[in-house]
């Protein structure tokens, strides 16, 4: 079984598909390290965001011990991630590693942006996770905060529409729901909440 889990930056994607995939016993992808670890790869190397070439050979030869590095989630990692994903030949090399990831057995949970429309169109069950944009924002913030990133609300604020927009508006794969896609608004929801309210649609669905 395989279940996709995609929505625009902090609206609490993350979360949900970890604690499902925990919950259902089943493999878990958060598919942003991808492209976040192929954004660090740039940076480390000195490399411009505009060279294509450099980020699809990143994309293609991934160390995914790279995934794991703690300056993956900050938030220049995450524009250039949002920067290099634009890239057709980047989301190419990105693909058959996901795709394969998806089949594994007993079932997988992937986050992302294009998991139910690109990457597994014929996923089991889609959700779009939303929420309001300053509610997003402040959940980024907050979790910055944690990690003791020093920053402010407005420049989070700034940071996450940048990357949303880029997101929705590119032409290869950009975030938009599927056609088949349930729609889950967190603003005004705990992670709790959000978690119960998908697996009473995921028991309605296993026999
Ligand atoms: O989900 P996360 O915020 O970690 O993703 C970082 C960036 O990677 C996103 O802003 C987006 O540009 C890109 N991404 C993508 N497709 C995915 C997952 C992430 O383009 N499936």
């Amino acid at each position: 079984m395989i279940i996709a889990v995609d929505g625009p930056s902090a609206a609490g994607k993350g979360t949900l598909a970890r604690g499902l995939a925990k919950a259902l016993g089943f493999h878990f992808l958060d598919t942003g390290s991808l492209y976040r670890a192929v954004g660090l790869m740039m940076l480390r190397h000195g490399k411009s965001l505009d060279d294509a070439d450099s980020a699809a050979h990143f994309a293609a030869a991934l160390d995914l011990s790279a995934i794991a590095d703690h300056e993956l989630r900050n938030e220049q990692v995450a524009q250039a991630a949002s920067r290099i994903s634009a890239y057709p030949r980047v989301r190419g090399n990105l693909l058959a590693f996901q795709r394969d990831f998806a089949r594994k057995p007993p079932g997988a949970v992937l986050d992302g942006r294009d998991i139910g429309t690109v990457v597994c169109p014929d996923a089991n069950l889609k959700f779009f996770v939303t929420a309001a944009t300053d509610v997003r924002a402040r959940r980024r913030f907050e979790e910055l905060r944690r990690q003791g990133i020093a920053t402010t609300y407005d420049e989070v604020l700034a940071d996450v529409l940048a990357r949303d927009e880029r997101d929705a508006t590119r032409a290869t794969a950009p975030t938009v729901m599927a056609d088949d896609a349930i729609m889950i608004d967190t603003s005004e929801l705990t992670a709790d909440e959000v978690l119960k309210a998908v697996l009473d649609v995921v028991k309605d669905l296993k026999p």
